[in-house]
């Protein structure tokens, strides 16, 4: 650009009239904007948020306590610990997960044999201390019933890229 070109493009303000075409031009187009939090965005059906444990339709835990999820965990965040029943059968009596050193990698969902532990479309929920975003077995199972219905659909819909 020589020195009239920039003279001239300064003194007409020339970047300031173009911002304003732009912001004009956009003034009447469709608004990209929503009111949270009553509008959503459209969420994918592989969204990872918040964790939840699922059972079977009888009511019994779907985890079979194999541990593979708290092995490939790369952020060291769920801890396992188990016990054999009476028939044999092992079952978790300890499932946390910390969701302050979660990265949503979705790595235990993947791994999960059995599709316990699962990542929900869940993610307005917030902790002001650490203790509010450490997940035990309980709430983790209490979280899986409430929501039973749409990480069914969500899984469904998923099944062909899985
Ligand atoms: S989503 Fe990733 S980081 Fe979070 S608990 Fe699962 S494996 Fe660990
Ligand atoms: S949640 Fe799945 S991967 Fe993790 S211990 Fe239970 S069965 Fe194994």
């Amino acid at each position: 650009m020589n020195r009239l070109q920039r003279f001239f493009k300064t003194w007409l303000l020339w970047e300031l009239l173009a911002g304003l075409r732009l912001t004009f031009g956009r003034m009447f187009q469709p608004k990209f904007t929503l009111h949270v939090p009553e509008e959503k965005t459209p969420q994918s059906p592989r969204f990872r948020g918040l964790h939840a444990l699922r059972r079977y339709p009888d009511g019994e835990e779907r985890c079979i306590a194999c541990k593979l999820c708290e092995a490939v965990c790369p952020a060291l965040a769920i801890t396992i610990d188990l016990a054999e029943r009476e028939d044999g059968s092992r079952r978790t009596t300890r499932y946390d997960v910390d969701l302050s050193k979660c990265i949503y990698c979705g790595l235990c969902m993947e791994s999960c044999p059995v599709d316990s532990i699962v990542l929900t479309r869940i993610y307005e929920y917030h902790g002001e201390q650490h203790s509010d975003l450490y997940f035990t077995k309980d709430m983790l199972l209490a979280i899986g019933d409430r929501y039973e219905a749409q990480i069914a659909e969500d899984l469904a819909e998923d099944a062909p890229y899985r």
